[in-house]
C-alpha cells in the first residue's frame, strides 16, 4: 500500500473506473496516481483511439500540420487499465455497476467524464458532404475537404466555427458563415466587444451572414429561409456542444436542465461514490455566486486535480476555479479568465480597431473577467487579479501602457 494512499484513507484495494477516455477522464486517472492512489483503476472510452487532445483537431491537425494529437501518457506503466471502443450504457449506483457494452463493470468509485456532442442540425443528418468537427475522425474527414479546397458553408460563428473558418480559409477554400444571430458569438459575449470581431471574417476573406437561418440542407447547397441557396461542396455544422449525458437517463443521477451531471462543490454527483469532471458536468461557483457549466481545455485539465484529492480522501478540497480558455482566429489569440454577468461593468483597455486590446468586466470595484486579444500578459496578470479578488482602479485598468497588476488599490 503506498503511504499516502494509507494516510488519505481510500483502502487501495477498492477499484476506481473512471468513464469517458478525454482530457478529463484521462486527466482524472493520472491525477490519482500522482496523487498517491495506487489500487485497480480503468479508463473505460468510446472511441477507438489512443486517448488524444481536441484542440489541436479545429487547427494544426485540419491544415495537416499535425498527424495527430495523442495524448503522451503511458497508461500501461501508471498501471492504468484502458479499455477503448466500450460504450458505457448506464449506471445502477444501488449495485455499484456500470453497464458498457461488453457487459457490467463493478466498481468502488465511478467518475463520469464522457464529456460533450455536438449539437446536430435539424434534417442535415445523412446529407452527403455535412460534417461535425469534435473527434478526432470528424477533423480526418475534414482534412481533404479542405485540401480539395472546396467551397465550404459553416453554420454557427462560434468559437468552432470561427476557428473552422479560419483554417478554411488558410487552406484556400471559399467560406460562408452563416449565423441566426444578429453576431459572431452572441451567447459569449456583448455586441460591443463582438463588433471588431465582426470585422475579422471579412478582413480574412469569408463571407459572414447573419440573421441567417437554415431552412434545409440539401446534397450540394443551403437553403436559408430567406429563400437564398448558398451552393457547398461541404457544409460544416458548428452550433454548439451539450453533454453526453443521454447515457444517464433512468439511472437516478440528477441532470440539470442543459443535460449536464449535477455536481457539489467537491465535483460528487447526487449518487454515492459516483463524481463528475470535464464537459459533462456543472458545479457550483462560490466565487461567481451561480453553478458553471465550463466547456473549455483549462476546466478539463483543473478539474480532475480536484477530484482526484476529494476521492482520496482530503474533505476541504473546493473546486473553485477562475474559468479560463483561447480561440486562435483569423491570426489572432484570443484568450478568456473569469466569468461575467451582463450587469458587470465593461471597460476597454485599448482601441477596438488595435491589433490588440482587451476588455474587463468589473463587479463592485474587482475584476471578474477579461478578453484579451493578442495581449497575453493582460490575460496572465488579470487572471492573478481575478485569482486574488483584488479591489482594483478603473483608471489604470482602461490605460493599456500599464501592466494591469498596478491596478491593485
Ligand atoms: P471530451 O473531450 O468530450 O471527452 C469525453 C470522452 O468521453 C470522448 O472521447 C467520448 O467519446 C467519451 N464518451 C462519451 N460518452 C461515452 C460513453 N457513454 N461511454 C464511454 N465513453 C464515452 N477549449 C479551449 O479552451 N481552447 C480551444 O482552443 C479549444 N479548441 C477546441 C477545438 C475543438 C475542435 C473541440 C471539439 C473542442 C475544443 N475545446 C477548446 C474544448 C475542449 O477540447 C474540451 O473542453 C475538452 O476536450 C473537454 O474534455 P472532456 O474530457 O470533458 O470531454
Amino acid at each position: 500500500m503506498s503511504e499516502q494512499t494509507e494516510r488519505q484513507g481510500m483502502s487501495p484495494g477498492r477499484r476506481v473506473v473512471v468513464v469517458g477516455a478525454g482530457m478529463a477522464g484521462v486527466q482524472t486517472a493520472v491525477a490519482l496516481r500522482e496523487q498517491g492512489f495506487s489500487g485497480p483503476l480503468t479508463l473505460i472510452g468510446a472511441e477507438p483511439h489512443q486517448p488524444y487532445d481536441r484542440p489541436p483537431l479545429s487547427k494544426a491537425i485540419l491544415l495537416g500540420k499535425a498527424e495527430g494529437s495523442a495524448l503522451d501518457i503511458d497508461f500501461e506503466t501508471l498501471g492504468i487499465e484502458l479499455l477503448l471502443g466500450r460504450e458505457a450504457l448506464g449506471v445502477r449506483p444501488d449495485d455499484h455497476e456500470l453497464d458498457t457494452e461488453a457487459g457490467p463493470v463493478p466498481y468502488d468509485v465511478l467518475v463520469l467524464a464522457t464529456g460533450a456532442e455536438p449539437v446536430r442540425l435539424p434534417g442535415a443528418e445523412g446529407v452527403p458532404g455535412v460534417h461535425l468537427l469534435r473527434t478526432l475522425d470528424d477533423a480526418e474527414r475534414l482534412r481533404p475537404v479542405l485540401a480539395r479546397q472546396h467551397a465550404i458553408v459553416v453554420v454557427g460563428a462560434g468559437w468552432i466555427g470561427a476557428e473552422f473558418a479560419t483554417a478554411a480559409r488558410e487552406a484556400g477554400c471559399s467560406v460562408t458563415v452563416v449565423e441566426a444571430a444578429d453576431r459572431p458569438l452572441a451567447e459569449a459575449l456583448p455586441a460591443e466587444v463582438t463588433a471588431p470581431m465582426t470585422a475579422w471574417y471579412a478582413d480574412s476573406g469569408a463571407a459572414l451572414r447573419t440573421h441567417a437561418r437554415v431552412e434545409r440542407v440539401e446534397p450540394g447547397a443551403v437553403v436559408l429561409d430567406d429563400g437564398a441557396r448558398l451552393p457547398a461542396d461541404a457544409v460544416v455544422v458548428g452550433v454548439g456542444a451539450r453533454p453526453a449525458t443521454g447515457w444517464l437517463a433512468g439511472c437516478g443521477i440528477e441532470l440539470g436542465a442543459h443535460g449536464e451531471i449535477v455536481a457539489d462543490a467537491h465535483l460528487r454527483t447526487s449518487a454515492p461514490d459516483v463524481y463528475a469532471v470535464g464537459d459533462c458536468a456543472s458545479f457550483p461557483s462560490g466565487r461567481y455566486g451561480e453553478r458553471l457549466l465550463v466547456h473549455h481545455w483549462d476546466n478539463a485539465l483543473q478539474g480532475p486535480r480536484a477530484v482526484a484529492a476529494t476521492i482520496l480522501g482530503e474533505a476541504d478540497v473546493v473546486y473553485d476555479p477562475v474559468p479560463y480558455f483561447w480561440s486562435e482566429q483569423f491570426g489572432r489569440f484570443v484568450q478568456y479568465a473569469g466569468h461575467h454577468a451582463s450587469a458587470d461593468t465593461l471597460l476597454w483597455r485599448g482601441e477596438p480597431a488595435a491589433a490588440a486590446w482587451t476588455v474587463c468586466w468589473l463587479r463592485e470595484d474587482r475584476l471578474v473577467a477579461l478578453l484579451a486579444v493578442g495581449r497575453p500578459r493582460d490575460l496572465a496578470q488579470g487572471r492573478r487579479l481575478i485569482e486574488s479578488g483584488a479591489r482594483v482602479d478603473p483608471g489604470v485598468l482602461a490605460d493599456p501602457a500599464r501592466p494591469l497588476k498596478e491596478a491593485v488599490v
